[in-house]
């Protein structure tokens, strides 16, 4: 049976690759495309932004069940807003420690749902092996030691005292290392400016060193972050850095006897998380959410939420989570948000119902699960009102496809339902980006988080493999299909 290496591509997009394939900028990609299956649009999870997306490609389901709504949320229990590290300024202001904490430990043993298993416990559980290298999503059943680099403990007081669970191999930059090889010989990769080798270069130098040790685990997990943080600086070098990812790839081919061996070996998949958007240049492209809703008493980041608080605003780029949590202000709210014409939708939970509505219209759909109407996924639904604001077509047997908000029915679900808290979904237009205190803005460069296909529709390449891929694509079927590559009895969830 051959082994599967699975790639995250942050933030690669389908017309990026095309043209870097055409223009001979990607050898790598395009040897795997041409021995595989090329699918452009594969629909990712809403919000776009790493971490929900990261839980559900090793669940295989969406938020409402693996229960981590975004990369940025508020966790009403803790009374906490959880941050997976995005943005200095509001680390620093939330905290730093506990932000590592949320994103080393909190995200995987306590935030991620028991209710759902990894691909990584699933694949232990059937006898086989599995990795992780640099994904921040990573539950297994073995205990690793993280170890904090000394500049960053002296820096910051910051002590971490709990192991994290993971597969038998889990490499998470230079905090935690695989136990079964010799060292990697250091360089800059590995230091504070290269995020402590949470990059590209060092994820393939580990996984080199995970093949040549002899120890491959059945199925491989790796992510490269360089290209995102390039594309929301520098949009227009859009093929120069998928470029470089190539590069990446290509010293992982060489490192076989031949590129045909590599898929010999092994089933090799690459997928992205999200798109991104090109954000305006001027101030209007930033859309204030505190101007918004100046009438509410907004909590602020450096301290608790307290009971004088109205909203917490929790700004995932492109999309944001308003929590209305002074009891009845849910409509308020909304109809605050909805006045904005910059704002895409505007979406929230009436009971069983989500409930949509366009930016400075008071156009609305609902939508509930159950019914007459089936998606091309085969889930049913009722829908009532405006089937413009999602740009859905229902056809005459009553089958309900989907264009500018790709699966919009199962993510808005997946979103809204993943915390029982009353909450308002918000996303900005196409070239617009949200703002709240401190949150890092992209004007003139990349930004993503929102539910419209720019940021939705991901290439998916499959090579080594004749088994074909569920159609159509969605980044939630990719768990399933490896199950079956790997012989392993697909069970939900
Ligand atoms: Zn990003």
């Amino acid at each position: 049976m051959k082994k599967v290496l699975l790639f995250l591509i942050d933030s690669m997009m389908p017309e990026v690759l095309e043209r870097c394939v055409d223009k001979k900028k990607a050898p790598a990609f395009q040897f795997l495309m041409e021995r595989g299956q090329y699918m452009a649009e594969c629909t990712t999870v809403f919000p776009t932004m790493t971490a929900s997306i990261d839980c559900s490609l090793i669940t295989g389901v969406y938020p409402d069940q693996h229960k981590v709504p975004g990369l940025i949320w508020y966790d009403s229990t803790s009374k906490k807003i959880i941050n997976y590290i995005n943005g200095a300024i509001p680390i620093a202001k939330i905290g730093f420690e506990q932000c590592a904490h949320n994103v080393l430990f909190d995200l995987n043993e306590l935030h991620l749902s028991k209710e759902v298993k990894t691909i990584h416990e699933v694949l232990e559980e059937h006898g086989l092996t599995s990795g992780s290298i640099n994904v921040i999503a990573h539950r297994g059943h073995k205990r690793h030691k993280a170890s904090i680099p000394f500049m960053l403990n002296a820096a910051t007081g910051f002590r971490f005292k709990q192991k994290v669970s993971g597969p038998t191999i889990l490499s998470l930059g230079t905090l935690v290392k695989p136990g079964i090889f010799r060292p990697i010989t250091w360089n800059w990769s590995h230091t504070m400016p290269s995020a402590y080798g949470v990059n590209d270069a060092y994820a393939i130098d580990v996984l080199i060193e995970v093949l040549r040790s002899g120890k491959q685990p059945d199925f491989t997990l790796t992510y490269m972050p360089d290209n995102d943080h390039k594309l929301h600086r520098t949009p227009e070098k859009a093929e120069e850095h998928l470029a470089a990812v190539d590069e990446q790839l290509c010293r992982l081919l060489d490192s076989f006897s031949s590129w045909e061996q590599a898929i010999e070996k092994n089933v090799i998949i690459l997928i992205s998380d999200h798109g991104q958007t090109i954000v305006g240049q001027s101030d209007e492209h930033n859309i204030d959410l505190e101007q918004l809703l100046a009438d509410f008493h907004i909590h602020r980041l450096s301290r608790g939420v307290s009971p004088s608080d109205e909203v917490v605003i929790c700004n995932n780029e492109r999309m944001a989570y308003l929590y209305p949590i002074a009891d009845g202000s849910l409509s308020s709210v909304v109809e605050a948000a909805a006045v904005d014409e910059r704002l895409d939708i505007i979406a929230w939970k009436e009971a069983e119902w989500i409930v949509v509505r366009k930016g400075g219209t008071d156009q609305e759909v609902r939508f509930r699960k159950g019914g007459v109407l089936h998606d091309c996924y085969g889930v049913a639904w009722t829908i009532q009102g405006f089937q413009s604001v999602l740009d859905l077509r229902i056809d005459q047997h009553g089958v309900v496809s989907f264009h500018d908000y790709p699966d919009a029915l199962n993510r808005l679900f997946g979103a809204l339902f993943a915390q029982p808290d009353p909450v308002v979904v918000v996303t900005a237009a196409p070239g617009y980006e949200l703002l709240s205190e401190s949150s890092p803005t992209h004007l003139g460069g990349g930004s993503h988080g929102s539910l419209h296909r720019q940021d939705s529709l991901i290439p998916l390449v499959i090579a080594g493999t004749n088994r074909k891929f569920t159609q159509p694509a969605r980044l939630v079927d990719v768990k399933s299909f490896i199950l079956q590559e790997l012989a392993v009895p697909s069970v939900s969830g």
